[in-house]
């Protein structure tokens, strides 16, 4: 057995679409949960140890913020413990915001946002996405690896709820054997959700596997027997469109889907548990182990092996040496499945053939926004209409920023059908905001279930 070389620090290219861009910081909100994760050191704290655990003062998250922001973070992800526990949580957005943050993620099990009131708290933060923790593919696999009964009915719904409300979901889920086992029922059920991304990430190494809990080798057998399921659920989701992705997994664990593997950001700052800030892919990398034979695989320079615990327990037989790589896909993919917001533009926008102007088509990008495909009688050109940005655009709306390609043949959008696009979205926001009720107090008294019809 040996140690990563050292120029793993190097991430795989195939990394998700909207995590390159801007470096990350990843800050625990609080210690506090609601589930009680058999892979997760918070669970084992409230479980076992008994310990009543609380929120770190905002004061104190506040200078986390700022010190992050100063070695370059410019994305911040709430973390726990669940961060919808605190009453406070749209302050700490307020803080990210004021201290500079282009992009702020809520990582949560989402089950605040089974509850209208809940969805409709989170849904009026001005977060960029909520990243949902979904752990098996069906209630019994997912509530048995959270340790919560009735946890997956209320997580599936809260997230069906902010992905309605038009907020931007990611999924991530820990390849535990309860998600293992019921791999293609999860598959299935993304391609349902539709959620912009799906993260699938190997038991890391922790306090939470100590004696007389559930230990690391009943929640993680070897890697090897299930590869098929891994294969299939990973293509099924990539032909549906949806973003998915293994994170620090070894390509040769992955037949068939050796494309799909992604690496932590080398620009991510992580907390350790009520710790400092710390580089996260080296931090992965100090945690992993490689056969001796890795040397001689394609994948050497990028691939870090397994955690040290895992092969302890299953050995490094499993990691055979690929002769070559198959590398992802460069660039983003085309486009991703549809959301609601994508059926209302359609709807809106899409028109028939006897008219000489129009837009032919509209099509969801990975990155949530929308491209429009034009025709006119001076060529085809395309529109794209993102959330709303300081960045330049033909123009901005309340809720959108909007920009244009010019076609193969050279040709702009119509004036008149950017004009009359304009009109539609403006319409459309217009109406939003004559309906809109004003931002609801965190719900946090409501009785559990007491708002969910
Ligand atoms: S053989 Fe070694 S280097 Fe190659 S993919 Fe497997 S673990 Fe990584």
């Amino acid at each position: 057995m040996r140690y990563p070389r050292g120029d793993e620090d190097a991430p795989l290219s195939a990394d998700f679409p909207s995590d390159v861009e801007l470096p990350k910081v990843e800050i625990h909100a609080t210690d506090a949960c609601n589930n009680r994760c058999s892979f997760c050191t918070t669970g084992w704290l409230m479980r076992e140890k008994g310990e009543d655990l609380g929120h770190p003062p905002r004061a104190i998250l506040r200078m986390q913020l700022e010190e992050a922001y100063a070695k370059g973070a410019r994305r911040v992800l709430f973390q726990g413990g669940e961060p919808t526990l605190r009453r406070d949580l749209g302050d700490l957005l307020a803080d990210a915001h004021a201290v500079g943050y282009q992009a702020t993620t809520i990582f949560t099990n989402a089950r605040m946002a089974a509850s209208r009131a809940g969805a409709r708290w989170l849904a009026a933060m001005d977060v960029t996405w909520f990243q949902i923790s979904i752990q098996g593919g069906t209630a019994e696999a997912h509530d048995a690896s959270v340790g919560a009964k009735g946890a997956f009915e209320q997580t599936v719904l809260g997230a069906r709820r902010l992905i309605e409300a038009g907020q931007r979901v990611k999924i991530n889920a820990v390849l535990t054997v309860h998600l293992l086992d019921t791999f293609r029922e999860l598959a299935a059920l993304m391609i349902d959700l539709c959620p912009e991304e799906v993260g699938l990430d190997t038991v890391k190494p922790s306090n939470a596997f100590e004696e007389n809990r559930e230990s690391y080798a009943a929640l993680l057998p070897r890697m090897s027997g299930y590869s098929d399921a891994i294969r299939d659920a990973m293509i099924a989701m990539d032909e549906a469109g949806i973003v998915a992705r293994l994170t620090s997994f070894p390509a040769c664990l992955a037949p068939g889907a050796k494309h799909l593997l992604a690496e932590e950001a080398g620009t991510t700052q992580t907390q350790q548990h009520r710790g400092n800030l710390v580089d996260k892919h080296r931090w992965k990398r100090s945690l992993q182990v490689k056969g001796e034979r890795c040397g001689e695989c394609a994948y050497d320079a990028t691939c870090g092996g397994v955690y040290a615990p895992y092969a302890a327990l299953h050995g490094v037989g499993e990691l055979v040496p690929l002769a070559e790589r198959t590398d992802p896909p460069t660039g983003r993919p085309r486009h991703a499945p549809d959301s609601p917001l994508t059926r209302a533009l359609r709807a809106m926008l899409v028109r028939g053939a006897p008219a000489a102007i129009g837009v032919r088509d509209v099509r969801r990008l990975p990155d949530g926004s929308h491209e429009l495909a034009c025709f006119a009688p001076s060529g085809e050109s395309t529109v794209l209409i993102a959330a709303r940005s300081e960045a330049p655009a033909f123009v901005h709306t309340a809720r959108f920023s909007v920009r244009y390609r010019v076609g193969a043949s050279g040709a702009r959008p119509d004036a008149r059908l950017l004009a009359a696009i304009m009109k539609r979205l403006e319409r459309a926001e217009d109406y939003q905001r004559a309906h809109e009720e004003p931002a609801p107090p965190p719900p946090h008294d409501l009785a559990p279930g007491a708002d969910q019809k």
